[in-house]
């Protein structure tokens, strides 16, 4: 296959410290540089994103004393895109006394990512998720609570233990509210310049260091070049190249694919996730969909008709006609199995045409026994807003019938390769949050993306960023040093072009027939056939996106038609990454499922001796191909095996 990519050198973790695996970070920690804290004030940090990642370690960078340049492109740090996670955050703390620990935290987390994450930084994860909880609690964030007073928990897929600490299904929401505050604090203080509605279009990178970023103010459209000694991104996941996905409407990879141009590997594009309990899509006027969180799976049940011509109401449908088919299929697990598992079930049944509601597209989730078993009042208590929601865009009263739900585009695992300092291959250039790609292996378990992204935020990347900055400050970079002038007439150039075109087609129309594309051949199950053809078409889509886009509008105004059209041109790029990322990747694994790597009974086939390795992409060469370096994983505590959930 090497008419798509060439093969390049290997790649090694060199910052993540060896040794008995409970005591590595602690050990990294002390082995890193430290600022002292007169120095700090000498340092500026530019952090791109609001999210739970990025205001998370703005505001930490900017409590412990540097100075803090933060961007994002809504109109308020708090509407970044964590403020939609609804369902809750994983933290190994054991309040139920039911068996959780750091250590089967971390045992979940790697099993669930299908053996594809590395065990240093997972390891890491499960022991700094009880920090995350500390703090949220201390900021103030309303964890849901028990009578007695305790915090509550439940449990999500692909875990035995209840563990998971929610809001209601507000999580995001109020954690964000915490960082958004912890932020504000800083802003006040003077400690944090914030830029919200500035959009990040190119990374600055000064003699091999990231030094800065191009931004474009989204008002009047002034391009401007901002300096700092350490560029961080926190811009979140690029799902929307799905063109439908559960993501907001605003979730792009500009920033992630800009400095993946300049130098920075893109690890595992392909691995994506895709949600079991979304609510189907109903028509072509559609431009998002919208999750049902999973810890409805806890108490909802789901089942779909025994026979194909079974075409009744639900609730005229009687036990014995019905398939509870994952807790038929994976008993140990049931209706909590994880979500590559939930999501391809979903599909099987509806492939042999046992799906409901239009189209065949759909499963039922069922509440009528845990309405029995617990009561309207309590399951109103603990999805009420959820059930409320369901109602508004269906119609349909979830107390009264089941719901319907389809898998969905949710989460990518894919991002910026970083070490185990969450550094990328360009010095300067740290990477956290959903953007980067380190954590989740193959697939992501429920809860466990804002416990990445505070972690990363709060604990780890103030941490290791000083191992970094200890050697600046670094010499001051003038407005017209000739990488900066470059940076910033290459971003000029580009949305003149784009808005030059005036051809005849919306870019809303290039997206959309881009997403479908994706979806067909490089969602839910990908075959080598379907993905060479991806790749034909996206580059003929590419091309008459270049000559065909209409862009309306100026530069010199609010012009959101250009802002989309930048991001949908870099979605082509990486559209074609994940497909040649995919077709390379010849085994199936959590989020990624090769149809011709699957057992007699159709479960995911890994292939460890060929594939145990994270797959990290340079940018095109002038051949016009990826370069491939693989970075191998080593399990030591968590031995691979075939998943079983059954
Ligand atoms: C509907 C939904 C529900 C979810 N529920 C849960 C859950 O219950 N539990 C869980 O663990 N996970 C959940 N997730 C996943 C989780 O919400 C995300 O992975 C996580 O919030 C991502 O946080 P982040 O800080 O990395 O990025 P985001 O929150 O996406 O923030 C990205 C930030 O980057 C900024 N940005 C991006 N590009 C640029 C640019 N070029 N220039 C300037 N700024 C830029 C944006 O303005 C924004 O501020 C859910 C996801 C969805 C879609």
């Amino acid at each position: 296959m090497t008419e798509f990519w060439n093969e390049g050198d290997p790649i090694a973790d060199t910052a993540a410290p060896d040794g008995p695996i409970e005591t590595r970070w602690e050990r990294r920690q002390f082995g890193a540089k430290l600022v002292n804290p007169a120095n700090r004030r000498k340092l500026t940090v530019i952090v791109v994103g609001t999210g739970l990642a990025g205001g998370s370690a703005a505001a930490t960078l900017a409590e412990a004393g540097y100075h803090v340049k933060s961007y994002c492109y809504q109109d308020s740090p708090r509407r970044a895109h964590s403020i939609a996670a609804q369902g809750g955050i994983n933290a190994a703390k054991n309040y139920r006394n039911d068996g959780d620990s750091i250590y089967r935290l971390f045992y979940d987390t790697v099993k669930g990512g299908d053996f594809r994450a590395r065990e240093s930084n997972v390891y890491r994860l499960a022991s700094v998720s009880v920090n995350i909880i500390d703090q949220c609690v201390a900021q103030g964030v309303p964890f849901a609570r028990e009578y007695g007073g305790l915090l509550d928990n439940r449990s999500f897929g692909g875990t035995q233990v209840s563990r998971t600490f929610y809001a209601r299904g507000q999580t995001g929401q109020q954690l964000l509210l915490g960082a958004y505050q912890a932020m504000e604090r800083q802003i006040g203080l003077g400690n944090i310049e914030m830029n919200a509605r500035h959009e990040m279009l190119e990374l600055i990178v000064v003699d091999g260091k990231a030094r800065g970023i191009v931004v474009r103010d989204l008002v009047s459209g002034e391009i401007t070049t901002e300096m700092a000694d350490a560029v961080v991104l926190a811009s979140g996941g690029y799902g929307n190249v799905f063109f439908l996905s559960t993501n907001a409407k605003g979730c792009n990879v500009t920033a992630s694919w800009r400095a993946h141009r300049q130098g920075a590997l893109f690890a595992n594009p392909c691995y994506t996730q895709i949600h079991p309990t979304c609510i189907p899509e109903s028509g072509t006027h559609q431009s998002k969909l919208t999750l049902m969180s999973e810890s409805l799976r806890n108490d909802g049940r789901v089942w779909v008709p025994l026979s194909q011509e079974d075409k009744r109401n639900p609730s005229d449908i009687p036990e014995e006609d019905r398939d509870y088919y994952l807790e038929r299929i994976y008993p140990a697990f049931g209706n909590l199995v994880p979500r590559d598992i939930a999501s391809r079930a979903a599909k099987n049944v509806c492939d042999e045409g046992r799906g409901v509601g239009p189209g065949g597209l759909g499963v039922y989730l069922d509440f009528a026994d845990a309405i029995k078993r617990l009561g309207r009042k309590a399951v109103a208590e603990k999805y009420g807003n959820l059930f409320e929601m369901y109602e508004r865009i269906t119609g349909e009263d979830p107390y009264k019938t089941p719901m319907r739900i389809y898998p969905a585009v949710h989460y990518t695992m894919g991002g910026l390769w970083v070490d185990y300092d969450l550094q990328s291959t360009i010095p300067g250039l740290f990477v956290v949050g959903e953007a980067n790609f380190s954590d989740h292996g193959a697939n992501r378990l429920g809860a466990s993306a804002l416990m990445q992204g505070l972690g990363d935020g709060y604990f780890v990347l103030p941490n290791t960023i000083s191992n970094y900055l200890a050697a600046g400050p670094f010499e001051k970079v003038d407005q017209d040093h000739a990488a900066v002038r470059q940076a910033r007439e290459a971003v000029q150039e580009r949305l003149q072009k784009l808005l030059s075109i005036d051809g005849d087609r919306t870019v809303d129309s290039f997206h959309r027939e881009l997403g479908h594309i994706m979806w067909e051949y490089c969602g839910m199950e990908r075959t080598e056939e379907g993905l060479l053809k991806a790749i034909g078409l996206i580059r003929g889509l590419k091309e008459e996106f270049w000559q065909r886009v209409k862009v309306p509008g100026t530069g010199e105004q609010l012009n959101q038609n250009l802002e989309k059209a930048g991001r949908v041109a870099d979605f082509f790029e990486l559209a074609e990454l994940m497909c040649i990322d995919a077709l390379h990747r010849r085994e199936s694994c959590g989020g990624h499922f090769r149809a011709e790597s699957q057992t007699p009974d159709g479960e995911a086939l890994r292939n460890d001796e060929e594939f145990s390795y994270v797959a990290a992409w340079e940018y095109y060469g002038a051949d016009g191909k990826p370069t491939l370096h693989k970075e191998d994983l080593d399990f030591e505590y968590v031995h691979p095996s075939t998943r079983s959930y059954k």
